[in-house]
């Protein structure tokens, strides 16, 4: 019987791939996304997937949403944290709202989501939590103290979950993508991002799919035994794990 996986932000760029690619392979998918219906619908008509609507950074909105989710597709037992936002600023013109909602949709929506289908996947006995981090979670970046902030967490986070979730038949692991030429780049200027180019050894961004064969890898019953680990994807960019 086919599984029900749950992408967070699955209606575009990087998650739009990952909903494609886990429909390919025979999930049920739910793609979540904010407020963009035109790239949910177009979403839902080219790779047939199932779209829902509600902000990932509202506790009881995910609560809410998971269970029209699982009443519509079934119990979830892969879900995909990727839906993220950037807001950029040097450290010193920071303001205390940039801060806290690029925490909010990229750090506290993964407790929200993954809180929601936790004991579910514990009951089961079955569960994959793939969080999407990032390069710069890694490494940090200038001017996105916020972003590299929240990308951190979720890989102490993941770990932390990873044994937790262990003898429960729960795997939790991180993938942290490097540059990957989607909409999120479009904030960046050219300059700025032929710069970021020619620091990455293969010479080249990296494509949605990639990122979504690996998404598929590890929500496999093929990578029972990877769990806590951080996967990086990018180009050799920054070699650390
Ligand atoms: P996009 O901006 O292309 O897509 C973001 C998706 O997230 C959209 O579906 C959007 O919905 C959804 N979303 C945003 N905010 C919320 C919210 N509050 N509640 C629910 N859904 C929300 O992003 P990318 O595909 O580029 O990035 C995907 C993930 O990969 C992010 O976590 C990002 O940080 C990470 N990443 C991206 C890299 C890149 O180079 N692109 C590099 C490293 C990591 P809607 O369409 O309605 O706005």
């Amino acid at each position: 019987m086919s599984k029900t996986a749950i992408v967070t932000g699955g209606t575009r760029g990087i998650g739009r791939a990952i909903s494609e690619r886990l429909a390919k392979d025979g999930y049920k998918v739910a793609a979540t996304y904010a407020g963009n219906d035109d790239a949910a619908k177009l979403c839902a008509d080219e790779i047939g997937v199932k779209c829902f609507k509600f902000d990932v950074g509202d506790f009881d909105a995910c609560a809410e949403g998971i269970k029209q989710i699982e009443a519509d597709l079934g119990p979830c037992e892969v879900l995909v944290n990727n839906a993220g936002i950037t807001w950029d600023a040097p450290f010193h013109k920071m303001s205390k709202e940039a801060w806290s909602k690029v925490i909010n949709v990229d750090l506290d929506s993964a407790f929200n989501m993954t809180r929601n289908v936790w004991e579910g996947m514990r009951d089961r006995g079955f569960g994959r939590v793939i969080n999407i981090s990032s390069i710069n979670g890694q490494k940090g970046q200038f001017t996105q103290a916020n972003y590299s902030a929240a990308k951190a967490g979720l890989i102490g986070f993941t770990r932390a979950l990873a044994y937790e979730g262990a003898k429960k038949g729960i795997t939790s692991n991180v993938i942290a993508p490097g540059y990957i030429d989607t909409e999120m780049l479009q904030a960046v200027k050219p300059e700025v991002l032929e710069g970021i180019i020619s620091t990455i050894p293969v010479g080249r961004l990296g494509k949605a799919e990639e990122i979504a064969s690996m998404v598929a890898y590890l929500a496999s019953e093929e990578a029972a035994f990877v769990n806590g680990a951080t996967m990086t994807v990018n180009g050799a960019q920054y070699i650390a794990s």
